[in-house]
């Protein structure tokens, strides 16, 4: 087994397809809870210049030439084949002081992440290389000039920085957008832990899923690195604000434009709402909240809760129901299955920790749990990093700076009191930028005002009550499809936020151009490019012969009145513009009994559906139906159907279809628009 064969072991670095070891013996990583030495890292002598140049020129072209659902099946099939090895990664994941519900966060949500990008590749994205942004422009009155903007993957590498406390998650959450995105990376995972992100590592490359060179790792420093970035690498970073600010002036970043993505320290707040005082669900929830976030990962989250904001009425209360919980959660080597919290990741960080509240104590008074004598239940209390979860409380933190500063990365939370909800607001506010905010209440006009006061500081916030006690994932978790990141001292920066994320590695480029070439181009058809009208019906044709811009243009029907009453008795929609002329003609809208909207996409339908079984399986749906134009008796309507896009599906033997559908009047002027979504056999059956 990994970790007892061979302990401590020397880490290496996977660079340029080979895995390599530093130069020199490397610097002793030690177990959170036993002291044991677990491995050794160091990273001299690797040529970073090359890992770059690498990961340019040979992982870069390779994944572009994949679709973005190639991308998403590699990605699924990755998450696979680490959930089937996942329990050597719980194993090793102890040495960093994590209970299993700690690895848990770390290793199956970073899995989740892999298999929810994967799973919104293949949902949201075309079966295509380029993605086409927003809607076309049209920039000409004849329509022979146009714009779009398209999405294509940046050619350099992405170098994603990480911080200590969740080697797999930390990796996979931003390796998945990536490589969905097109472009290959290089992982730098934080030294502490590194051991259990090289694992992980290990196993991937193992699989053979992954193209070549799409994810490299360097274990250890990453040396010059940095000075050989260009415009169209990315660097992003977790971790302190003072290393995050250092890296992102540096000279080559700056020099370059390197897009870079900072995601630093968060004073994040939980404010317990006006209505919510003890007895209520709401207040209940609020301090299970406050101290699963104090505890988990021993603190040591990104998202975790360090401002608890509470009513003054009610501030006692709550301090002693949280002393009263904290007190309860069992702190000690997270090898044994009673314990709750685990260390912290280090002696190291301990001390910090320690500093740090000593910081804090210069607004507030620690009023609950020492700081100073680890109360354990098991593990070496001596070589173990262990710390008490510490509650404080500041009297006045409209007028105090500490806790508004100061992020103690561990289980440490300071409660402050507020009276009224716009003092609440300020009081978030005064963290200057936040990953994530809670608010718990029941009172919709409570959380209507506090939301939107904190929002502009937030990149989430989450509203907790009772009616989501239940299924509410929780304020510390961040979701795949979710921003997460946030304004001013968070970082400034961004990450998932479902498709958004994948962006990031894009570049974005406004197209302008003939409609013809701009299909061409961006492998959609666009109104006013090339037709084909071949005499044979498009759903005859199977994904194999039809092509975008094939055409079919429709006889014409009349719509009679008795048609019009016919569909509202029979469907039971006899609203009073179908029904009543007198009623009809005093809507400004109309002169008259109109055709209903769905009357008129049904004879469409009518007109364009070619009867017999053939290629076209199903409709599953219309995208942007809009009515543009009455339809009134005696109006004669015409269909003018086109191939817009085909995305063959890969492991199908169908793919979807998208036709753009404009129905017209006897004048011309188009009564209806929108897009027909059909799934067709890739051939003839
Ligand atoms: P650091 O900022 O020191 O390190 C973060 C990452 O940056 C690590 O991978 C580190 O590598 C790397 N790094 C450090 N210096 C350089 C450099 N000069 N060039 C390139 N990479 C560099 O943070 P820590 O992980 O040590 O945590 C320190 C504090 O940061 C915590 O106590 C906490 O306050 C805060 N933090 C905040 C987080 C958040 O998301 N809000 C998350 C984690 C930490 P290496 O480990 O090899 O030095």
């Amino acid at each position: 087994m990994y970790i007892l064969a061979d302990r401590p072991r020397r880490l290496e670095s996977y660079v340029g397809g080979v895995w390599t070891r530093g130069a020199k013996d490397g610097v002793a990583l030690l177990d959170a809870a036993t002291g044991a030495p677990v491995a050794l890292i160091d990273s001299s002598g690797i040529d970073f210049a090359a890992a770059l140049a690498y990961g340019r020129e040979k992982a870069g072209p390779a994944l572009r030439r994949m679709s973005f659902h190639e991308r998403a099946a590699m990605l699924k099939a990755l998450a696979q084949a680490l959930m089937d090895r996942k329990e050597e990664f719980y194993a090793l994941s102890t040495a960093t002081g994590a209970t299993r519900t700690d690895s848990w966060i770390d290793i199956e949500g970073g899995i989740g992440t892999l298999f929810s990008y994967a799973s919104k590749g293949k949902r949201e994205l075309p079966n295509t290389r380029v993605l086409a942004d927003g809607e076309v422009e049209t920039l000409s009155r004849d329509g022979t000039f146009s714009a779009r903007h398209i999405l294509t993957p940046l050619e350099g590498v992405a170098i994603h920085i990480n911080a200590f406390n969740f080697p797999c998650w930390g990796m996979l959450e931003k390796l998945a957008p990536t490589l969905l995105a097109g472009m290959p990376a290089i992982v730098k995972p934080a030294s502490q832990t590194a051991y259990l992100t090289e694992l992980m590592v290990r196993r991937m490359v193992e699989t053979g899923l992954l193209t070549e060179g799409s994810v490299q790792l360097v274990c250890g420093s990453v040396g010059d690195l940095l000075d050989h970035v260009d415009g169209q690498d990315v660097v992003t970073f977790t971790g302190s604000a003072v290393t995050g600010r250092k890296l992102k002036m540096h000279p080559a970043i700056i020099e370059n434009s390197v897009r870079f993505t900072m995601e630093a320290d968060s004073l994040n707040a939980a404010v317990l709402g006006l209505d919510a005082g003890p007895g209520t669900e709401e207040f209940e929830l609020f301090v299970k909240e406050v101290a699963r976030e104090m505890t988990a990962k021993a603190g040591q989250k990104c998202t975790a809760i360090r401002r608890v904001i509470a009513p003054r009425a009610h501030s006692d209360a709550l301090i002693a129901a949280l002393d009263e919980r904290l007190g309860k959660v069992a702190l000690g080597n997270p090898a044994d299955e009673s314990v709750r919290m685990g260390p912290l990741a280090s002696l190291g960080q301990r001390e910090e920790v320690r500093a740090r509240i000593r910081d804090l104590a210069a607004d507030a008074e620690i009023v609950a749990g020492d700081p100073a004598n680890p109360q354990v239940v098991s593990g070496d209390v001596e070589a173990g990093a262990f710390l008490n979860p510490v509650l404080l409380f500041c009297g006045k933190p409209g007028a105090a700076r500490a806790v508004h500063d100061i992020e103690a990365f561990g289980p440490i939370s300071t409660v402050m009191p507020y009276d009224t909800a716009e003092e609440a607001v300020d009081l978030v506010k005064r963290g200057k930028g936040s990953l994530v905010t809670s608010v718990f209440t029941n009172d919709p006009r409570i959380a209507e005002e506090l939301v939107l006061g904190i929002a502009p500081f937030n990149g989430r916030v989450m509203i907790g009550n009772r009616a989501s006690a239940k299924t509410s994932t929780g304020h510390g978790s961040p979701l795949p499809g979710l921003v997460h990141g946030g304004p001013g001292r968070a970082g400034g920066g961004e990450e998932l936020g479902g498709i958004r994320g994948v962006k990031h590695y894009m570049q974005r480029t406004a197209v302008q151009g003939a409609p013809g070439l701009l299909s061409a181009v961006t492998g959609r058809w666009i109104e006013g490019a090339p037709v084909r009208a071949d005499g044979e019906h498009p759903f005859r044709k199977s994904l194999a012969e039809l092509r975008i811009g094939d055409q079919l243009v429709t006889a014409t029907r009349t719509v009679a009145l008795e048609d019009i009453e016919h569909f509202a008795n029979f469907t039971g929609d006899t609203f009073y513009a179908h029904m009543d002329e007198e009623a009809a003609r005093a809507n400004p809208f109309f002169d008259g009994r109109v055709a209903h909207g769905y009357l008129i996409v049904s004879f469409a339908a009518g007109l364009f559906v070619d009867p017999a079984p053939g290629p076209v399986l199903a409709n599953y749906g219309v995208d942007n139906l809009r009515l543009l134009t009455p339809v009134y008796p005696d109006d004669a309507l015409q269909v003018r159907l086109t191939c817009k896009e085909i995305n063959p599906r890969i492991n199908a033997e169908h793919g979807e279809v998208r036709w753009d559908c404009r129905v017209t009047n006897q004048t011309g002027a188009t009564v209806a628009q929108y897009d027909v979504l059909t799934m067709v056999a890739k051939t003839r059956g």
